[in-house]
């Protein structure tokens, strides 16, 4: 559904999930604020998949390496010479277009011109700075346009203080940077983000087995969340679309409101990266395994994800509407680990003697939970207005409560209300969250 979109778009500006940036000077392009829930829920998807890729596991740790880097780390990889992007100018207009991104690349998506375009050229998508006062090739240095490289340099020196040995990971979580051509389609891509990546590094011979092992549970960690099976699929890259030192890389696909598109990236990247930092270094960058007296390099299976865009996926997949008595009630129904707030708490009316225990209630349950509260408006506006925030419970706090100890309990998804004493409501919260 096209329209969706702009509903999400909407949504999002107006209930603070995210909005342009800068907007009082009219906006930079492509670059977006995450207000008060929208923080939450980029927070949301970050901790769901820490906890599954690094907190339940024994055989990965974390790493959080720096976003400014000299030429050197880029000189290795390969950046320099070759993270560029196809671009083309449309003569006719003079916008700008990446061309492997085009639909079709005889017309211009702007102007509609045939034939308009320029022959292409490799522009490079890192953004570069100067380090210190000092201006002048010695203090360049780049923003980082992934995670990964602070894996691969920092192995040696992880592997050591984690005590791990092949099979292994480094997960890291953070923001990346990359000059994009054509940035859009809302938060799907921009030119600043935020990546969830994690290196494996495991002995040559089982690269293909644990190859096959990241693409099943990278693709399940979805569905866990709550995406729907029918708008998601795992889809193995053509042997043309392959990077060179790839042996193997499929995508897990979303349905976006303009089609497939990418929400992650596994790929099997064998002993390049590792191999790469070895030979410019001069140092290390292999395991020696005591047991069979063998020296080997890594080979390492990558699953790369975006959290802004697999945010905004998350929302368009719970997005719902339905009639209830006659009238639209919008509903976001985000699985209760990535709902912002978990439980909202709804003193009746704003009299002092519901409110100050309504904030007692709010207090215990805050201990433990992210919570709102909200004392104004007719309670069903309120219900509504936790409704598209995806709270998946409300608490009412009525006149009753003063004197029963008891609140309603309310459930997003069917929307029924039961009575609950407000002694081990944190508990029974927990229950019916599962978390
Ligand atoms: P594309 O070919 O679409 O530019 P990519 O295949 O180069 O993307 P990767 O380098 O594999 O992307 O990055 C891993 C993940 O990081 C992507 O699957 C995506 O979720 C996220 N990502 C990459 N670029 C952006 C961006 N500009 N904005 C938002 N997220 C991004």
């Amino acid at each position: 559904d096209p329209a969706l979109f702009d509903t999400i778009v909407n949504l999002s500006k107006r209930r603070g999930f995210a909005f342009p940036s800068a907007e009082i000077y009219g906006g930079f392009r492509s670059t977006y604020d995450y207000g008060p829930v929208g923080v939450l829920l980029l927070r949301n998807v970050k901790d769901a998949w820490w906890r599954e890729m690094v907190q339940r596991r024994h055989d990965v740790v974390g790493l959080d390496a720096a976003i400014l880097s000299p030429p050197a780390v880029w000189e290795a990889s390969g950046h320099l010479e070759s993270f560029t992007d196809p671009l083309v100018d449309c003569t006719s207009c003079k916008e700008r277009f990446r061309l492997d991104k085009l639909e079709d690349p005889d017309t211009c998506p702007s102007c509609g011109a045939k034939g308009s375009f320029t022959e292409a050229r490799q522009f490079n998508l890192m953004f570069s700075t100067q380090a210190g006062p000092v201006a002048g090739s010695g203090a360049t240095a780049y923003l980082r346009p992934e995670t990964a490289q602070g894996m691969f340099v920092d192995f040696a020196q992880v592997m050591t203080a984690a005590r791990k040995k092949p099979p292994f990971g480094i997960a890291q979580v953070g923001k990346s940077f990359r000059n994009e051509i054509t940035p859009g389609n809302f938060v799907f891509r921009t030119r600043e983000f935020e990546q969830m990546e994690m290196e494996f590094f495991v002995p040559p011979d089982e690269a293909e087995e644990w190859y096959g092992y990241w693409c099943r549970e990278r693709f399940q960690w979805y569905l866990d969340l709550g995406m729907p099976e029918d708008r998601l699929r795992l889809r193995p890259h053509d042997d043309d679309e392959l990077s060179h030192y790839s042996s193997g890389t499929s995508d897990v696909e979303f349905l976006f409101p303009w089609g497939w598109d990418e929400l992650e990236g596994i790929a099997n990247r064998g002993d390049y990266d590792l191999s790469a930092h070895a030979a410019a270094s001069g140092e290390k960058l292999d395991y020696f395994d005591q047991a069979s007296n063998v020296r080997y390099t890594p080979h390492v299976i990558e699953p790369a994800a975006g959290v802004t865009r697999a945010a905004f996926a998350f929302l368009l997949a719970a997005y719902d509407e339905e009639e209830v008595r006659g009238e639209t009630r919008v509903v976001l129904r985000l699985h209760p680990r990535l709902a912002p707030y978990k439980v909202a708490v709804l003193p009746l009316s704003k009299k002092p003697e519901l409110t100050g225990p309504a904030r007692a209630v709010f207090a215990s349950l805050a201990d433990r939970f992210m919570c709102d509260y909200d004392e104004t408006q007719a309670i069903g506006r309120r219900y509504r207005r936790q409704d598209e925030l995806g709270t998946p419970l409300c608490v009412t706090f009525d006149f009753d409560s003063v004197d029963d100890g008891a609140v309603t309990l309310r459930d997003r998804d069917t929307m029924e209300q039961e009575r609950v004493p407000i002694e081990g409501l944190a508990d029974v919260v927990a229950d019916r969250l599962g978390l």
